[in-house]
């Protein structure tokens, strides 16, 4: 989503304290993180911290200078996760961002930042949609806050929420010694609200130290640290949490015998719910996912006849880890979860109503609450006038003039994926980024046809890891493949972020040449 930001914007950023302004996700993720004395902030765009990246793109010269803040656009996620370094040894503290998938490419730096711990607060902002309303495959970013022991952070549909969370996250990032994922859902990214700004802190230039000894990545310190992770870092950020209340009961009911458990901005879809069934319950509101305060959990579980847990997705690991909290302490609840609630699917008003209605047992006319519109089915399609619709017409008429030649297309993630759809229906792979390329090269060889490859890819993602996945890849394996490389200058499905074909970026590079 290409969103250019005006002089407004830098004003909003610079506001003082006792100050209330009405900022877009974007802005406020921004001014929050410079409330809290960062010292640097790297991102890899995707949706929706891509326009985070943007507005850092483009107050990096002004406000962020002037502060003394390093920022970067970095040239993938895992590049953007590596920064978090600065964090380990030394008492500085900073952020990153991108988005779920994102995460995936992310995992390798995050997992080693994870196992040292850090020194000064570090927070990765995680573009979460698991509805898929702008990544190609539904994930959560949940279960790698189990497996790198992350503490892990969930707004509800508050933009003031979401800005107190980043305050809360580097004091629980600084307590606790862990790295902290906060969670940015689409339905956050993209709210504008009034919020309250308080001071920008100018970070502290330090004495940069070289990494401790035992913050290295190494054995014996390696199994040390896990150990560390799990006695001493979670525990710590479970008393935090604990004690700064990030998890709250919203709808203290008269009615004591049954409750709700959900997180982040399901909480705001359950409330509505119940005003429209007209039934009353108290609301556990998970806004810390990963690790659960046990004893908050029995608390509420206690003297309740049933409890329903309202969880997005698959797995569904709030909900085990509510039963097993349930199994330890001889609570004997009744739990329902994803019995009734959808395992697939974002989740919406509708599916929450629906799932409220069957455990209240009361009839709803779900679809007559949604619209009595029936809404045409709309597939993407590229922008009107994209540069890329003719490519993609040259081959589909070349196909049709060369029936007897067997071609295997590849895709990778960017907009000519939707090569794949109706009219061009150029079915190839989409296997995850830089990926396309080397996604053929078994397949090619394994069948009687041996087809010939045509390859797409943007030169985003060529810079992002095409290069190295793909193009290296083919070139060690002696791959006969055609690549085509969309090169339009930009990052152009996030929003028309710079790299390195933009002529700006160019121009840079050919200065350092000649120097
Ligand atoms: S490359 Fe993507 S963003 Fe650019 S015009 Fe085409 S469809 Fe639109």
């Amino acid at each position: 989503m290409a969103i250019s930001y005006d002089k407004k914007v830098e004003n909003q950023l610079l506001l003082d304290g006792g100050n209330e302004y009405f900022g877009s996700g974007a802005v406020v993720i921004l001014k929050s993180l410079l409330e809290s004395g960062i010292s640097y902030f790297a991102s890899y765009p995707g949706s929706p911290t891509a326009t985070v990246t943007s507005l850092v793109d483009k107050v990096k010269h002004t406000v962020l200078r002037d502060l003394g803040i390093y920022a970067e656009e970095s040239t993938n996620e895992a590049a953007a996760a590596a920064a978090l370094r600065s964090s380990i040894s030394n008492p500085i503290r900073g952020a990153v961002a991108f988005k779920v998938v994102g995460f995936n490419v992310a995992a390798d730096a995050i997992a080693h930042i994870a196992s040292s711990g850090v020194t000064g607060g570090a927070l990765i902002l995680v573009g979460e949609d698991y509805g898929c309303n702008n990544t190609i495959v539904a994930e959560k970013t949940l279960p790698y806050a189990y497996k790198s022991g992350l503490p892990i952070l969930d707004a509800s549909a508050s933009l003031q929420h979401l800005s107190d969370l980043i305050h809360d996250g580097f004091a629980l990032s600084e307590y606790s010694g862990s790295p902290v994922i906060v969670l940015v859902r689409s339905r956050v990214g993209y709210m504008s609200e009034v919020v309250k700004a308080r001071d920008n802190k100018r970070p502290e230039k330090v004495q940069v130290k070289e990494e401790i000894l035992e913050k290295l990545t190494f054995p014996p310190y390696t199994q040390i640290q896990e150990a560390e992770k799990y006695t001493l870092r979670l525990p710590k950020a479970t008393e935090f949490i604990k004690e700064a209340g990030i998890n709250r009961v919203y709808n203290h009911s008269s009615n004591k015998s049954i409750g709700i458990i959900t997180h982040g901005v399901l909480m705001n879809m359950v409330l509505r719910a119940l005003n429209s069934i007209d039934e009353d319950c108290p609301v556990y509101s998970l806004h810390c996912l990963y690790p659960i305060v046990e004893n908050e959990v029995a608390e509420f579980l206690t003297d309740k006849e049933k409890v329903l847990i309202v969880e997005e997705g698959m797995p569904n690991i709030l909900e085990k880890e509510i039963r097993s909290v349930a199994q330890a302490n001889g609570i004997r609840t009744k739990i329902l979860g994803k019995e009734i609630i959808p395992k697939a699917g974002e989740i919406s008003y509708e599916t929450v109503l629906g799932g409220l209605s069957k455990f209240f047992q009361v009839q709803v006319d779900v679809k007559g609450e949604i619209s009595a519109l029936e809404i045409p089915e709309r597939r993407p399609t590229f922008c009107t006038g994209c540069p890329e619709r003719p490519i993609f017409s040259a081959i589909k008429i070349l196909k049709r003039q060369n029936p007897e030649a067997r071609l295997l297309f590849s895709s990778d993630i960017g907009c000519y994926a939707l090569g794949g759809l109706p009219p061009f229906d150029f079915k190839g792979s989409v296997t995850g980024m830089g990926t396309g390329m080397a996604s053929s090269s078994a397949l090619s060889r394994a069948g009687k046809n041996e087809e010939r490859v045509i390859s797409f890819m943007g030169d985003g993602t060529f810079w992002h890891s095409g290069l190295t996945t793909s193009v290296a890849n083919a070139l060690r394996n002696d791959q006969d493949a055609v690549l085509v490389v969309f090169y339009n200058y930009h990052t152009a499905m996030t929003g028309h972020q710079r790299n390195l074909s933009t002529p700006r970026e160019v121009k840079k590079l050919k200065k350092v040449k000649e120097n």
